[in-house]
């Protein structure tokens, strides 16, 4: 399939990527590593009359440890995060990487576009939620700073307005004991069921912990019937069944409420023992 005509700008700087955005209005989209807007423009799922091309913004490609927590460039890209510096702390970002797609894929995709597409299963999307990430937007109007349980709206829906661009996502909080782990039918595949824990420690022992879930509706959500679990001193099997029994799930296609709540119970009590270890804490 072949895209629907369209008029190719091409952004010097971000001023000149947000004015284009407000000068040509809601048939504008950015381009950024066009891994998921090529595939929607071909199959005719997306038909923007105008692309805005910010893929040659290097200014917004680095990963930087500040005092208030790890910032990303929105043009930094899967593979810079999977090979860069994130520190200990962040460990869990790098980790993830390994779940994107393929290696061209995480080459050229970014995490402001996935960010921004919010697919429902999309690692970034998952660890935003899990790790309170702040996310950053620019207009001709100004920036302003979104927390991420408020940006995601549902399926590819979030808090953009049209004329908005994500410049930077901000991890304020450290998370040395965390871990992601998903379920998907190929290597490569969007998940069926992503799970995402950062525990809290004193010494060895496990004192709480947040615990996020992707694949359990139109954007991830964190459990606070698992985290509960955590925090009463549960083990990672009363957590996991804690997180598995409070979803309100129904069958979708193939996969059964039934099957897709086994798979959260196996995929959490993973991610806690997968966090545990990370920082070579013995089980
Ligand atoms: C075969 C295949 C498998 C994949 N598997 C996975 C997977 O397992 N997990 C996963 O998370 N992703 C997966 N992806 C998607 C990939 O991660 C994309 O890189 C990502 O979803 C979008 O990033 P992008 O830079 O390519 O964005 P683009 O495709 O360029 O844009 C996507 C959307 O975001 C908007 N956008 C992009 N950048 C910005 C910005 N800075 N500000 C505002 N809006 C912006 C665009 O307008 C568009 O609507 C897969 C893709 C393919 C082709």
């Amino acid at each position: 399939m072949k895209p629907a005509q369209f008029d190719y700008h091409r952004a010097r700087d971000v001023s000149g990527a947000v004015r284009l955005l407000s000068e040509l209005g809601e048939d504008a989209k950015i381009i950024a590593g066009g891994q998921s807007l090529v595939a929607m423009m071909n199959f005719r799922l997306a038909r923007p009359g105008h692309l805005v091309d910010v893929g040659g913004l290097n200014i917004l490609q680095y990963i930087r440890r500040e005092s208030d927590g790890l910032h990303i460039g929105a043009l930094t890209t899967h593979h810079d995060v999977e090979s860069g510096d994130v520190g200990t702390d962040f460990a869990v970002l790098r980790e993830a990487m390994r779940w994107v797609g393929h290696y061209p894929i995480r080459t050229r995709g970014t995490v402001g576009g996935s960010i921004a597409h919010a697919d429902a299963t999309a690692e970034w999307c998952l660890l935003a939620i899990l790790l309170d990430a702040r996310i950053v937007v620019e207009s001709v109007r100004g920036r302003r700073t979104v927390e991420a349980d408020s940006f995601f709206f549902g399926y590819y829906s979030t808090d953009l307005a049209f004329d908005e661009m994500i410049v930077e996502i901000v991890f304020p909080n450290p998370a040395p004991h965390a871990a992601v782990t998903e379920y998907a039918e190929r290597q490569g595949d969007f998940a069926i069921v992503g799970a995402a824990v950062s525990l809290d420690l004193d010494g060895v022992a496990v004192v709480g912990g947040r615990v996020a879930l992707a694949g359990v509706g139109a954007t991830p959500v964190r459990s606070s019937a698992g985290e509960a679990a955590l925090a009463a001193g549960g083990t990672f099997a009363d957590c996991a069944d804690a997180a598995a029994e409070a979803l309100e799930l129904e069958d979708e296609g193939m996969v059964t409420a039934e099957y897709r709540r086994t798979l959260v119970r196996t995929l959490v009590a993973e991610a806690c023992s997968d966090a545990l270890v990370s920082q070579g804490v013995p089980t």
